[in-house]
């Protein structure tokens, strides 16, 4: 008898076992039902808007990424796309597709605690990010939707939250154990689809390079090689994709670039953290603390030793170039006191890994990304100056003629610049 209980929990056991890595690894395609191009959006041309997480400004030089560097030749490169302050992940991604700063969109770190809704927001929460509260601002798909005119996306941060109610047409929730040529292949698919299915914006996103970069550094073997891989991917995705015939622009950018930091004098908080008295998320470059009671505030700030490691600033003190002070913070997101480390300086509580950004990418230029442009929309063989990444949201609405009236940070001079 108790044999049979114990096999039959035994068996319970394995089977949550089982199903909790397969919910965890969804790679089903999501497809919101009832969803058409409107007639008069049928004929309009198709954006490709793919990031390679961490693809620093300089790694197709530097790696001769042949590829990449003969589409740039022949389409349209930036000398640098400059991230948005804090240079990570999610807050940059999410600033390419709303053309807004983080502290204007809300989605101020890849860690967040809203003090209003007493949550934390977390890019590795699977809850988290798909609750639309964490994304102000309308992405480029949602106003796509919003206009009739199909979105799809094979990963993107904010992509799989209904923001103004609204999904792509078709998403996937974000894994890494696609095969690469499942994912060109998916692509293709969508854009075999008949007119009225067919997406004509699609999000792509490869997160190799940033991973190698975070692991190796970015001078390492690893990373050339991670490099390597995401010039072939996308020579293959370009390759695929002509034979569509469609009029298909690609717009190839990054999030932040990389640095090789300091591993062995990671930076601890320079006070001690009482949880009752202050609640503090760190974001590595960046820690973003909430004082409980507002007229400590001061004498905290007050207690942090000068260091020429980090900098710290009261949230009303932060110089305006970054965007991210009590005035840009729309949603009241980034906290009263704020640590920026010094590159190549970091918050750990362990040996932290041998690369990492978010750091100011003016001051730490290795902390800028990639923009490579091409396709029937863009002008042939020109080489632009740096510029900032809350431009291409007025940029792919140029090209997928998308009216908009809100009020967005970027403007549309780079569109007028790169578009025939
Ligand atoms: P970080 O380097 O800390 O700024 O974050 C980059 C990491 O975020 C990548 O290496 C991915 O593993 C992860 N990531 C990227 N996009 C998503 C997404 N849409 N959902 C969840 N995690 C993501
Ligand atoms: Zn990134
Ligand atoms: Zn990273």
């Amino acid at each position: 008898m108790i044999t049979r209980v114990f096999s039959s929990l035994l068996s319970i056991a394995l089977a949550v076992l089982l199903a909790l890595p397969a919910q965890a690894q969804d790679t089903t395609q999501k497809v919101v039902p009832n969803r058409q191009n409107a007639p008069k959006q049928q004929n309009k041309p198709y954006v490709i808007l793919i990031s390679a997480d961490g693809f620093r400004y300089d790694y197709a030089e530097k790696y001769r990424a042949e590829n990449l560097q003969t589409l740039a030749s022949k389409g349209v490169s930036a000398d640098a796309l400059i991230p948005s302050f804090p240079s990570i992940t999610f807050p940059n991604h999410y600033t390419l597709v709303t053309g807004m700063y983080p502290a204007h969109h809300g989605l101020v770190g890849n860690n967040i605690y809203d003090p209003k809704l007493n949550e934390r927001y977390s890019m590795s929460n699977a809850k988290a990010v798909k609750n639309p509260v964490w994304y102000g601002g309308i992405p480029i798909w949602t106003l796509a939707e919003q206009q009739r005119l199909l979105s799809a996306s094979f990963y993107w941060p904010g992509s799989e939250a209904p923001i103004g109610g609204m999904l792509p047409s078709y998403y996937y929730a974000y894994n890494e154990k696609i095969p690469i040529e499942r994912r060109i292949q998916t692509v293709v698919n969508w854009l075999s689809l008949p007119a009225d299915k067919r997406p004509h914006l699609i999000n792509f996103y490869l997160p190799e390079v940033d991973h190698a970069g975070h692991l190796y550094g970015p001078d390492a073997p690893e990373t050339e090689k991670a490099v390597h891989f995401v010039d072939s991917a996308i020579n293959a995705l370009n390759l695929a994709v002509q034979q569509t015939g469609l009029p298909v622009n690609f717009i190839f950018v990054s999030d932040h670039g990389m640095k090789t930091i300091n591993r062995n004098e990671p930076l601890s908080l320079p006070f001690p953290v009482d949880t009752a008295e202050m609640t503090v998320v760190s974001n590595g470059t960046l820690v973003n603390i909430h004082v409980k009671d507002k007229k400590k505030t001061r004498s905290i700030y007050e207690s942090i030793p000068k260091s020429d490691k980090f900098k710290a600033y009261l949230c009303d003190e932060v110089p305006a170039k970054y965007h991210y002070g009590k005035k840009d913070d729309k949603y009241n997101r980034i906290g009263d006191i704020l640590l920026f480390a010094n590159a190549p300086y970091y918050f750990s509580t362990r040996k932290p890994n041998p690369g990492a950004h978010g750091f100011d990418p003016y001051e730490t230029p290795e902390m800028q990304a990639t923009f490579i442009a091409w396709g029937p929309a863009f002008k042939e063989g020109i080489k632009i100056g740096a510029f900032e990444n809350i431009h291409i949201y007025a940029l792919l609405a140029k090209i997928l003629k998308l009216p908009y009236k809100h009020a967005i940070d970027g403007d549309s001079k780079i569109a007028k610049e790169v578009l025939k």
